[in-house]
């Protein structure tokens, strides 16, 4: 007999409020999984018995939230802001992990997955960065705990990203630059594995968001989802209510499943993700992934992705380079499917604009990451008058000053122009 999908979809959402997913094979209904070559399979299973045996410990616990506190600046703010909620006709509420150490969401898992590390016993970590955050985060975080950490990192992205190769340098790593494949991202993760199943006792692999096979998607949230629990008290204490409606930018979506987790069970609040719509809807323009993708295998995962009728993986674009990735984790790809979050998207203008108006009115310059957030809420107020907004602010636009100035120059030239 079969069920409509429908209840077949309730029933999966039951069951991933239940803490039942990902599954025993890893997999979130559909999505998920662990699609590698078989000899990844053993590093994957210690990885599996490090995550399901210590992360729930007493004694990893403390070490962790001391990390937090301590060494991170945990807990970030929740910050009201008066003049975006005037604007926008609804009350607009910030969780401010641009405050966070290095000035983004992405400490929280680098530093708990350094600790993993560490308690495993590996003498050495490698990582994979595009845009450097995610690189800066796990150098920060191996200098903190005494580990030698290896960042690999595309050729065109280390030529992009200079000021953040400095940083990594200067925080003890050693960038390593992978001139294969498409010398991004992508070739990056690629030789981060590469280099991890060669010695994956002694080897650490820290990777840098919700994505990958089996265990990863699992472990990055658990380590992100202090950020929606926090952002939950806080926004309750403030308000004695929860918000109508929480918006978090979606690459990878760590920040987002991270601000998402502690709201999944409160049917009432509308939780959206919000991808780079870059500069339109053709194949190759965007990073839209869950928006305008279909489901495939990616870095060990089935989930959504962007490909061509040829399946050839897609070179994607948008103005913020964290966002420049055709895949996505899979449990957004779920929760998509269970229909318990929506994705939409913002383009390269608005994500601009909205960098914009944060500065000016709340005197916050966000990531143009983040913008793509704060866009898709300033569009979702003007259609729902009055509600009360969470925005997820998942880190600082200090790094992206030089792409800023680009614009506003071409912006100048534009209308200077007859
Ligand atoms: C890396 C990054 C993102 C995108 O990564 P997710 O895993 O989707 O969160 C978003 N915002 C900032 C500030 C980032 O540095």
């Amino acid at each position: 007999m079969t069920s409509p999908p429908t209840d077949n979809h309730a029933e999966l959402l039951r069951a991933l409020l239940a803490g039942k997913l990902p599954d025993e094979n890893g997999r979130f209904g559909p999505f998920g999984g662990q699609y590698v070559p078989e000899t990844l399979i053993p590093a994957l299973a210690r990885l599996k018995e490090g995550v399901y045996g210590l992360l729930p410990t007493e004694d990893f616990q403390e070490r962790l939230q001391n990390q937090l506190r301590s060494w991170v600046g945990r807990p970030t703010a929740l910050t009201y802001a008066p003049r975006l909620s005037e604007r926008w006709s609804a009350e607009v509420w910030l969780k401010r992990e641009d405050l966070a150490h290095t000035g983004a969401h992405k400490i929280n898992n680098a530093i708990g997955q350094g600790l993993l590390a560490e308690a495993l016993g590996a003498s050495r970590v490698v990582a994979e960065t595009g845009a450097g955050q995610h690189g800066v985060a796990s150098a920060a975080a191996c200098a903190r705990l005494g580990l030698p950490c290896i960042v690999y990192m595309g050729e065109i992205d280390i030529e992009r990203q200079a000021p953040n190769v400095d940083r990594m340098t200067r925080l003890g790593a050693e960038v390593v630059a992978v001139k294969s494949g498409d010398r991004t991202l992508r070739a990056a993760i690629d030789e981060a594995l590469r280099d991890w199943v060669s010695d994956p006792s002694d080897t650490y692999y820290l990777l840098g968001s919700a994505v990958g096979p089996h265990p990863y998607p699992y472990l990055v949230r658990e380590l992100q989802a202090v950020i929606g629990r926090e952002a939950r008290t806080q926004i309750l204490e403030h308000c004695g209510a929860l918000p109508d409606a929480v918006f978090a930018c979606v690459g990878g979506g760590s920040n987002a499943i991270g601000l998402f987790h502690a709201f999944l069970g409160d049917q009432d609040v509308h939780l959206v993700g919000v991808e780079a719509g870059g500069r339109g809807e053709a194949l190759g323009d965007n990073s839209a992934t869950l928006v305008g993708g279909r489901p495939g295998v990616l870095h060990g995962a089935h989930s959504m992705l962007l490909y061509d009728e040829d399946g050839q993986i897609q070179e994607t674009h948008s103005v913020s380079a964290g966002l420049d990735y055709p895949g996505v984790g899979p449990e957004h790809s779920f929760l998509k499917l269970v229909g318990r979050a929506n994705y939409v998207t913002a383009n390269d203008v608005e994500a601009l604009d909205a960098v914009d108006e944060c500065c000016s009115e709340e005197g916050i310059l966000p990531a143009l990451e983040t913008a793509h957030a704060l866009a898709g809420a300033r569009r979702w107020a003007k259609k729902n008058q009055g509600k009360r907004i969470l925005i997820g602010l998942s880190g600082r636009g200090d790094k992206d000053v030089p792409i800023l100035r680009q614009h506003a120059l071409s912006t100048e030239t534009a209308n200077a122009a007859p």
